[in-house]
């Protein structure tokens, strides 16, 4: 068996900035339980390694003792949710990615324009919920080139008479957006599109898969079901043509999905821990003749700063 390594693969900079956050934090507030909102990131292994270590993931600050040390998650969160944390005088440590930042203060700059901004994500998901939270009355989900056809039909609002923009999640697939963005263009040719708010994480981990389908006969994407980014990698190998597999760890491995198989490329989403690709990789070494290719399709370099309230 001959094993491709995606790489650039797992933890992004976003990542990498809110987990060394969360064990700053857990290391400097030891004597205070330190809360997170919603999960720092979209990973359960991630998540039950912190929660073992006293941290609490909370989906609501109602239960957040007055005070206490709150983290503010990769995903980030609506004015609400802060102003929330402000009442109750929690201790904010920011860990929202720097890049997921820069598409709310565009939401809240075209809101303030009067523009009304046309976001294509993922309903429900952490990031959606946060940055539709900026200017709510001035923003609509889609998320499929049909809701583009429902947005041209629709009278109230009539969206044909607006001043539009398109702004985006940051872990979408590259190529389904485009298509929903030139669908957008079609109808909307006035439409004002600032950039490509996909981040460049999760573009070279969908190029990387892209390039090594072609060579591989079945994938296997290390990431949780709910990582929206890691989602994406085995839609993008299966829109290649081959079997992909998405799983949290090495246990859920199934031999027999290589019978026949000469290829596996292995890949993890920006949340997804390198352990866990170590682990796969072992799994298979012991049960098979593998050979082992790091296929490199670009280099990262990308570091974020901490957030400025871990230095007081
Ligand atoms: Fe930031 Fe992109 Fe990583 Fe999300 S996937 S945390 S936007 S770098």
């Amino acid at each position: 068996m001959r094993i491709l390594l995606a790489n650039p693969r797992g933890f992004c900079a976003g990542v990498n900035r809110a987990l060394q956050s969360l064990r700053i934090a857990v290391s400097k507030f030891d004597n205070q339980t330190v809360y997170v909102y919603h999960e720092i990131v979209h990973n359960s292994c991630v998540v039950r390694h912190y929660a073992e270590m006293g941290v609490r993931f909370v989906q609501s600050l109602e239960a957040i003792p007055v005070g206490s040390v709150l983290m503010f998650s990769a995903h980030g969160v609506s004015p609400e949710v802060r102003r929330e944390a402000e009442r109750k005088s929690l201790q904010v440590i920011d860990a929202t990615c720097p890049l997921v930042s820069q598409v709310h203060r565009a939401v809240r700059r075209y809101a303030e324009q009067g523009c009304h901004v046309i976001y294509i994500g993922h309903p429900g998901h952490d990031e959606v919920v946060g940055t539709i939270g900026e200017a709510p009355g001035r923003i609509t989900l889609i998320s499929t080139e049909s809701d583009v056809r429902a947005l041209v039909e629709s009278r109230d609002p009539n969206y044909a008479e607006m001043r539009l923009a398109c702004l985006m999640q940051t872990t979408l697939s590259v190529s389904q957006t485009q298509r929903i963005v030139e669908s957008l263009q079609r109808h909307f040719p006035k439409i004002e599109i600032p950039g490509k708010d996909i981040c460049y994480a999760t573009q070279n981990r969908q190029e990387a898969v892209r390039q090594l389908a072609r060579r591989s006969d079945t994938a296997i994407v290390v990431g949780s079901a709910n990582s929206s980014n890691s989602r994406r990698l085995r839609e993008i190998a299966e829109e290649q043509g081959i079997i992909a597999r998405l799983i949290d760890g090495a246990d859920e491995i199934d031999l027999s999905w290589f019978t026949g198989r000469e290829t596996v490329m292995i890949t993890a989403g920006a949340s997804a821990p390198e352990y866990i690709v170590e682990a796969c990789v072992l799994r298979l070494k012991e049960n098979f003749d593998v050979r082992i290719e790091d296929v490199v399709t670009c280099e990262e370099h990308v570091v974020f700063p901490l957030p400025t309230s871990l230095n007081s």
